[in-house]
């Protein structure tokens, strides 16, 4: 397991909640028992139904950009695996995540309760309206890339919070990036890095 964090560390992730909740999470627990010789390889690896688990430097340095503190509530639209809701869960008080695919939402939600994450819960449905009844949230973070940040989601977000979200055309180019709210109407968009997710769907 210290394989992930000397990689991701190498990378540049360096905030030592981060690593240590990456140390901690059992990250075999969440892939298919096919991939499972590849669980720490830093790489993401398929989970089924066309989606992926992020590689390990990506989920890092998502968690590292939103400054998670264990007093928070961060919301994640795309349970995939459960894996990236899983780190978040080791180092805030409550995850809330949506997942629009059924079945995968069932069995990240299992994986979770399994592996003894209690402050995590898995909601089935479409992400692009985030989850009003719990907001606003500390932090928000989106593994699935859509062309423009959903309206609802800033929303969502307390001023002062964070998110980090891929944007860009489903198999084009997508950049990871990094949302402020700044004031009730003021939010703003930095991008961060190239990357390539999974199109951010629609129910
Ligand atoms: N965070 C996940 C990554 C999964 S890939 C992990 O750690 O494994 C992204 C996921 O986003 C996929 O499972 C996909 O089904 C989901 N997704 C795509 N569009 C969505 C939407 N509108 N609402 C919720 N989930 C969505």
């Amino acid at each position: 397991m210290d394989m992930v964090t000397s990689q991701i560390e190498a990378r540049g992730v360096r905030m030592p909640s981060v690593l240590a909740a990456m140390r901690q999470v059992p990250r075999h627990c969440f892939v298919p028992e096919a991939s499972m010789d590849m669980a720490y390889d830093d790489t993401p690896l398929p989970i089924g139904h066309g989606q992926t688990i992020s590689q390990p430097y990506i989920v890092g340095l998502m968690t590292e950009l939103i400054r998670p503190e264990p007093d928070f509530t961060v919301l994640e639209i795309g349970a995939g695996s459960g894996y990236q809701a899983a780190v978040l869960a080791a180092l805030v008080k409550q995850v809330y995540t949506i997942e629009i695919i059924a079945p995968l939402a069932q069995a990240a939600r299992e994986r979770l309760r399994q592996a003894g994450y209690l402050n995590v819960e898995v909601i089935q449905g479409d992400g692009f309206h985030g989850w009003p009844s719990q907001a606003p949230y500390d932090a928000i973070l989106v593994t699935a890339a859509a062309p423009e940040i959903p309206p609802p989601l800033i929303q969502q977000l307390k001023v002062g919070g964070r998110m980090v979200i891929p944007v860009g055309e489903p198999g084009g180019a997508q950049e990871l990036v990094l949302g402020e709210k700044l004031g009730p109407r003021k939010f703003r968009a930095t991008p961060v890095l190239p990357v390539r997710f999974v199109p951010f769907t629609r129910l």
